[in-house]
């Protein structure tokens, strides 16, 4: 049997201290997409990452990655992900980018292992694919915040991932190298088949270059503006000409308290 979708998600609900932060979420994406997860701050965003990712312990519904259930799934390396605050190390950190991209070959070849030639190749292509060939031998932290950011993406390349979770990775990076950071995964899912879910809270940067949105809250934030969905939808979709949309909930758009 193929399968078609790198992640299902069906009727999904998270509560923190009795409080609903996700409730009923269902989506898929399928492979080879590029999916934008978008909603403001506090809509649930990185609490929903954590579940597919198995850190956190949904209260219901199911989970698939690559057709196996979340808590079945032992193919770790399949799965890269980058987080939020990867890109902040400070100037003394004593690793430099070759030594913080090996450490991505952990998943699959575990902790404390020599590496061989082909590791240190495999290591040397990453970087490449990110365009930091040059910087290769530098200290970590004297790299930029968005230069920090294309190695940590390396890192999750290094184990041929065929899915990559990206948190608001473009905090911090200014608006040029934004753009350049978008351009680089465009070409990670078009030419390299990569399956890409990228959570941003302003939907404006991605819309040209994802290929589905999910939105995560009803109210949405588009170049710094806040608008309601439906409006959104009714009045900028033809910046979405092809995309599909989904709305996922709208359940707790005034922080409600569940019974
Ligand atoms: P987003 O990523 O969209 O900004 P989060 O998933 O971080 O949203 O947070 C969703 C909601 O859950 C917020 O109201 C946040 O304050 C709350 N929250 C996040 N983490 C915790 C936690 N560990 N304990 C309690 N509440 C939390």
């Amino acid at each position: 049997m193929s399968i078609a979708n790198a992640i299902e998600v069906e009727q999904l609900s998270f509560q923190y201290d009795g409080r609903y932060v996700l409730e009923d979420i269902s989506f898929s994406i399928p492979k080879g997409s590029f999916l934008g997860l978008v909603g403001p701050n506090g809509s649930g965003k990185s609490t929903l990452i954590k579940c597919i990712l198995g850190l956190q312990k949904p209260s219901k519904g199911l989970i698939r990655l690559f057709g196996t259930e979340q808590r079945k799934f032992k193919e770790r390396s399949k799965i890269g992900y980058v987080s939020q605050k990867a890109n902040s190390f400070n100037s003394g950190f004593p690793a430099t980018v070759f030594e913080v991209v090996s450490t991505g070959l952990t998943s699959k070849i575990g902790l404390f292992k020599f590496m061989t030639p082909a590791h240190r190749k495999k290591v040397k292509e990453a970087i490449a694919a990110v365009g930091m060939s040059e910087f290769i031998n530098r200290n970590i932290g004297e790299l930029s915040g968005g230069q920090q950011q294309r190695i940590f993406i390396a890192r999750a390349l290094v184990s041929d991932p065929e899915l990559l979770i990206l948190d608001e990775p473009t905090v911090g990076v200014d608006a040029q190298n934004v753009q350049n950071f978008y351009q680089l995964l465009e070409k990670l899912n078009k030419e390299h088949g990569i399956t890409l879910l990228l959570v941003t809270h302003d939907i404006g940067t991605i819309t040209d270059k994802v290929t589905h949105v999910a939105c995560l809250n009803k109210f949405l934030h588009f170049h710094g503006e806040s608008k309601d969905f439906e409006t959104f939808c009714e009045h900028d979709v033809s910046m979405f000409y092809g995309h599909d949309i989904h709305m996922l909930t709208h359940h707790h758009d005034h922080g409600g308290q569940h019974a």
